[in-house]
C-alpha cells in the first residue's frame, strides 16, 4: 500500500476512533496544493472524493482532466479567492470555504447563474480578527449569512475557521461550533493537520487535511 493511502487511513482510523465525536461522518478533504498529481494518484485510485487547493490556476491545471476521468471527485477551493478568478473557480470547484464579502458573493451567484451551477459554499470567519488574514469579522458574519442566504440565494452550508498559527485553536473552534450552531448550519469546516481531533471535538465535519497525508509542503 502506498504510504499516502496508509496516512489517510490512519487519519480515518483516528477520527472514526475519537469517543466524543459528535459527527462521525466527518469528511477528509485531501489538500494536494503544491503536490503534484503524481503524488496524490494513490488517494485517486482509492477512490477518495474530497480534494482541496487554495489557487484557481493550479486547481484548474492539475484537476480540469482528472475530474472528467473521476466524476465523483469533489473539489474545495480553501484559499482567497479574487473576484477576477471567480469565473473559473465556479468552473472547476464544487465547493468554496472562503465567501467573506459581498462582491464576491454577487460575482460567484453571477456566474452560477449563467453556467446553471449551484456550488456549496462556507462563510470564511476570521476569529481571531487577525488583519492580514482573510474572512468576514463575528460581528458582520449574521447579516452575510442573512445577505447570501435570502437575498442572492447562495447555497451556504456552513462556516470556516482558520484559526492563528502558534496559539491554541481550541477556543476558536468553540466560537465557530456555537456561531455555527446559532445560524442553524448543518456543515463545518475547520481542523488541518495538527489539529483536526481537536476541531472535531467541536463538531466538524469537513476536515482539511494536507501535510499528514502528503508530506511537509516545500512552499
Ligand atoms: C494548506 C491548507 C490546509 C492544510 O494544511 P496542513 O497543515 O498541511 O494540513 C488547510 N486549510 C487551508 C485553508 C489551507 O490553506
Amino acid at each position: 500500500m502506498s504510504i499516502v493511502l496508509e496516512r489517510l487511513n490512519k487519519v480515518q482510523a483516528d477520527i472514526s476512533q475519537r469517543n466524543n465525536n459528535p459527527n462521525p461522518s466527518t469528511k477528509i478533504i485531501a489538500v494536494t496544493k503544491t503536490f503534484e498529481l503524481d503524488h496524490v494518484k494513490p488517494l485517486i485510485n482509492h477512490g477518495h472524493i474530497h480534494f482541496g487547493e487554495n489557487k484557481v490556476q493550479e486547481a484548474t491545471n492539475k484537476w480540469k482532466e482528472t475530474k472528467k476521468l473521476n466524476a465523483k471527485i469533489k473539489l474545495h477551493m480553501l484559499g482567497k479567492l479574487q473576484t477576477n478568478k471567480v469565473k473559473s473557480a465556479v468552473e472547476i470547484f464544487d465547493y468554496i470555504h472562503s465567501l467573506d464579502n459581498k462582491k464576491l458573493a454577487d460575482t460567484i451567484k453571477k456566474y452560477e447563474n449563467q453556467m446553471g451551477k449551484k456550488l456549496f459554499h462556507f462563510i470564511q470567519v476570521n476569529f481571531a480578527d487577525e488583519k492580514q488574514k482573510s474572512g468576514i469579522l463575528p460581528s458582520d458574519a449574521v447579516s452575510f449569512y442573512g445577505y447570501c442566504k435570502n437575498e442572492i440565494h447562495l447555497n451556504v452550508i456552513g462556516l470556516m475557521c482558520f484559526p492563528p498559527f502558534g496559539k491554541d485553536p481550541t477556543s476558536f473552534f468553540k466560537l465557530a461550533y456555537d456561531l455555527n450552531n446559532k445560524l442553524e448550519l448543518k456543515e463545518l469546516s475547520m481542523g488541518m493537520s495538527n489539529d483536526y481531533l481537536k476541531a472535531i471535538n467541536f463538531g466538524s465535519t469537513f476536515v482539511r487535511i494536507g501535510s499528514a497525508l502528503f508530506g511537509e509542503r516545500k512552499i
